[in-house]
């Protein structure tokens, strides 16, 4: 059974979904007033890796992540510039799909944007008005956290100094200054405004993820996640907002990682040492060197980001990338071994017991590698056959449905190669994965001039209806048309 810390109640417990088999997750997403920074990563890597954790174990996972473009930051990035808000989020909300991309985060089911869903905002603060926990003030709307007796329960924030009334309009605070928070804010010089049943305005930052986690995971739902400065106020303002309004239980696992730190420091641009994935590209890091860092150590303690922390990443990966390529060479002819195949189940079963200790990655990375080592000795000693080649092969491409270390197949993805478009895409319809690795062997097997295997591999795919191209910027493929009747 799977075990998590729960930041709410502050202690590691069993997992039980809502709904046996089923997990529903929002994830506070990116506020694209820039390109989201390799802390932002370490967020959104932590929650790849336990959706992709409760897939893998099984479980039908509904992911929700939020895409914040209208809040303070967004409006004074915009206004800085003098371009309409949209103008200045929409760079940014590609650059963020392009690194999750490169980052093989798993696309969430939905992905809300803030200013799409002003109604649903609207609406539920209609409810809190009605039901005495907002308050008018100058034009805006304020939750009144006096009216709500659970508030500090999450981030158990002491409310002794707390001075009923006082509030603020800003969409971050400090613990220090608990106070009445903005619902919806009255209009401004300069800010967009929103012509509202509750007046004309826009909406606070906290209000959103109440309001579309709601409307897509319904009022009370599994998992929700968010970095450690989520906590407070934004994940206690969003409990607020949505029990007060839906009179029932908000969220029942509440995962939180720690922070990113560079070279042992806190991120600022006055230290010059924000880095985003653009900025690590140019420097020529391979975007999965980063995935590996930032996945590898336990997302409750700090990570502290350093080149040579980069580098051993990268080398860890490349021992992979190695061992796979090794295992796809061998030759020795015969069936599968049993040694081979107790060594695949101790490491199944010590890589799932580690993610199930509240994503203990540590643990199953251990158990990843010392199977690597076991079966290098058997390799170095003739013992592995073409068959527990296979095997060991697809066992650790198994795993890496949970780690997405791996690099896709160098593929251009192309439904027809009759199409027009001579650009490369890695956007068109998936591949299943058993198909691109198969597509990839044969690309080692033409590196390796072992033509035969290549062409081995070319007449299986067809079988399978997959052919393929080789072209100067490499293979392509395309589906075999069905003949029509
Ligand atoms: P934001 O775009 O600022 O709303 O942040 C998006 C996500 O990144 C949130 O879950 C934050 O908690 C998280 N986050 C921000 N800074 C860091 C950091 N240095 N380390 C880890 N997570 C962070
Ligand atoms: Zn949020």
């Amino acid at each position: 059974m799977m075990r998590f810390f729960n930041t709410l109640g502050g202690a590691v417990g069993p997992f039980v979904p809502i709904e046996p088999g089923r997990v529903k997750i929002y994830t506070c997403g990116p506020t694209v007033y820039d390109f989201p920074h390799i802390g932002n990563w370490r967020a959104y890597v932590f929650e790849d890796l336990l959706k992709r954790f409760l897939v893998f174990s099984g479980f039908a996972v509904t992911h929700v992540m939020n895409i914040t473009d209208v809040d303070d930051k967004t409006i004074r990035g915009a206004g800085a510039l003098g371009v309409p808000l949209q103008d200045y989020t929409s760079k940014y909300i590609d650059g963020f799909f392009r690194d999750s991309r490169a980052l093989n985060l798993s696309p969430a089911d939905h992905y809300p944007r803030a200013t799409e869903h002003i109604p649903e905002m609207v609406r539920l603060i209609e409810t809190l008005l009605e039901k005495g926990y907002a308050y008018r003030k100058d034009g805006s709307i304020y939750f009144s956290i006096a009216k709500f007796p659970g508030y500090g329960r999450l981030s158990k924030i002491r409310l002794d100094d707390l001075r009923p009334g006082q509030r603020s309009e800003a969409d971050e605070y400090e613990k220090e200054s608990v106070h009445d928070f903005a619902l919806w804010k009255g209009p401004k010089e300069g800010e967009p405004s929103w012509d509202t049943s509750v007046g004309p305005g826009r909406p606070g930052w906290h209000i959103e993820c109440s309001a579309m986690s709601s409307k897509y995971l319904g009022p009370t739902f599994d998992i929700h996640c968010g970095g450690v400065d989520n906590i407070f106020p934004h994940h206690e303002n969003e409990i607020a907002q949505s029990e007060a309004a839906n009179g029932v239980k908000f969220v029942n696992y509440w995962l939180h990682c720690h922070h990113l730190v560079v070279d042992g420091e806190k991120m600022s641009k006055s230290k010059g040492n924000v880095y985003t994935l653009g900025d690590l590209q140019a420097r020529g890091v391979d975007p999965l060197d980063l995935r590996y860092l930032l996945l590898a150590s336990h997302y409750r303690k700090m990570l502290n980001f350093t080149f040579d922390a980069l580098a051993q990443a990268g080398t860890a990966r490349q021992r992979i990338l190695d061992f796979l390529y090794e295992l796809d060479h061998v030759t020795l002819a015969g069936g599968p071994s049993p040694e081979a195949s107790r060594l695949i189940d101790a490491a199944r079963s010590g890589f799932t017991a580690g993610l199930e200790d509240d994503l203990n990655i540590s643990e199953s990375l251990a158990s990843l590698f010392t199977f690597v080592k076991n079966v290098n000795v058997l390799l170095a000693d003739g013992k592995v056959t073409r068959a527990d080649g296979d095997a060991v092969s697809s066992f650790v491409r198994s795993l890496d449905e949970v780690l997405a270390i791996l690099p896709p197949a160098s593929l251009d993805a192309r439904e027809d190669a009759g199409g027009e478009d001579s650009s490369a895409s890695t956007a068109g319809p998936e591949l299943p994965e058993d198909l691109a690795a198969k597509i990839e062997a044969r690309e080692k097997a033409r590196a390796a001039k072992d033509y035969a295997l290549a062409d081995r591999i070319r007449s299986e795919l067809a079988s399978q209806g997959i052919l393929l191209e080789d072209t100067k910027g490499g293979v392509r493929w395309k589906r075999a048309k069905t003949a029509k009747p």
